[in-house]
């Protein structure tokens, strides 16, 4: 991979070397978390241990972390009429998701079609809260999903002000955080989010794990998706990825020790990166540029190219980055979260999305820079090229 550059950390990121180590160390391990004896209490206490370092990241009590397969378990898991309070089992009505949320949360759970609500952004990419506001008044028990960030143009999300809007409606509030762990600091209960879902992979953890976690113990999911043998406290039945959560645990411990250094090392590389791309090409767009966002993650596009053609050059560059369209089964579908943002479709075709990482260096950015330099100039000659014949 040396003669790679790696801009695509918003698919997933590097695996942490603390993570390898933690991962290679648990497949060692040889007993059963729920078993009794001498080696299941070992596998026990070292996801106990990585519970701790997941609840930290997010200022969580340990108790109220439930290990799933991945974000869109966790998503999947959340998203449930049966979400009780303090035993109250008057079951949510409604579930209210921004237009924006990844697929995993726009799939609604176990809700209903027709009682699914989808909320609008502003043309920046932020959620319309008075929206959000007039769909809560109309009465019945609402959840409502907001992601933290979004993983496409990076912008963060109101959710603080989302939540105190929810409660103040009698409903609940579900953060989607995948994508706002370790780049940005996210305080749980500062949040005010009732249930909010992470992804390992995200920050430099294994593939394949993530975590949903309570505000606090009153909150009870009373459908478990799996149900069996009991583990995570009856939340999440299976024996548990011993080997994977303790990769995640020392992922989320790298992500919280170097939250600050890698933030601001981030944020100068996406300056250095806009203000070359501004400079090369000043018709490029940049969405959600007047928004807060996170610090790794910049959309762009430049009108006439196509991201399909800029994704597939890059890449035989030796640059890896993505399209902001989402591609599933061989297709290019268009960005529904640009879609939402009101971009027009031929603009929005052209979307490219480069998410840097901690480990990013200058050098790699002016790499990118230098390749789209030489792109949007043989690309948009053989584009009028094209219309000429
Ligand atoms: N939520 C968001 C915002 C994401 O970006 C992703 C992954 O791309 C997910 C959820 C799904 O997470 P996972 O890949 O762990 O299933």
């Amino acid at each position: 991979m040396t003669d790679r550059t790696y801009l695509d950390w918003n698919a997933t990121a590097p695996l942490r070397e603390s993570a390898r180590e933690a991962v290679i160390a648990g497949l060692a391990l040889v007993g059963n978390p729920s078993s009794v004896h001498r080696e299941g209490r070992a596998a026990r206490q070292v996801i106990e241990q990585a519970r701790a370092e997941v609840a930290a990241l997010v200022g969580a009590d340990q108790r109220n972390v439930v290990f799933t397969s991945g974000g869109t378990e966790a998503n999947a898991l959340a998203l449930s009429p049966a979400i009780e309070v303090a035993g109250d089992k008057a079951p949510c009505d409604r579930l209210l998701v921004s237009a924006i949320e990844h697929p995993s949360v726009l799939a609604g759970g176990r809700f209903a079609r027709p009682a699914i609500a989808s909320i609008g952004v502003d043309p920046d990419g932020v959620v319309d809260l008075d929206a959000l506001e007039r769909e809560l008044a109309k009465g019945q028990r609402a959840l409502v999903s907001l992601m933290l960030a979004n993983n496409e143009t990076g912008v963060v999300q109101p959710a603080a002000a989302a939540a105190e809007i929810v409660h103040r409606h009698g409903g609940l509030l579900h953060v989607d955080a995948v994508q706002a762990a370790g780049r940005i600091p996210i305080d749980i209960k500062a949040l005010g989010a009732d249930l909010l879902t992470l992804s390992a992979h995200k920050l430099g953890g294994p593939k394949g794990v993530g975590a949903l976690i309570r505000r606090d113990e009153a909150i009870h999911i009373a459908d478990p998706l799996i149900r069996g043998g009991g583990q995570e406290r009856g939340s999440r039945a299976g024996t548990e990825n011993v080997s994977g959560i303790m990769g995640f645990g020392a992922a989320a411990a790298a992500a919280r020790a170097g939250l600050a250094a890698e933030r601001s090392h981030m944020l100068a590389l996406r300056e250095r990166l806009e203000t070359g791309l501004r400079a090369l090409t000043p018709d490029a767009v940049i969405f959600g540029a007047k928004s807060e966002r996170l610090p790794n993650t910049t959309l762009v596009a430049l009108r006439g190219l196509k991201a399909e053609t800029l994704v597939i050059a890059f890449d035989l560059e030796g640059v890896a980055l993505s399209s902001g369209a989402a591609c599933s089964s061989g297709k290019v579908a268009p960005s529904h979260v640009l879609a939402a943002m009101g971009v027009e479709p031929a603009l929005a075709r052209g979307a490219i999305r480069v998410s840097l990482g901690p480990t990013t260096t200058s050098a790699e950015v002016d790499c990118f820079l230098e390749i789209w330099r030489k792109l949007v100039e043989t690309l948009s000659v053989s584009e009028k090229r094209g219309l000429a014949a």
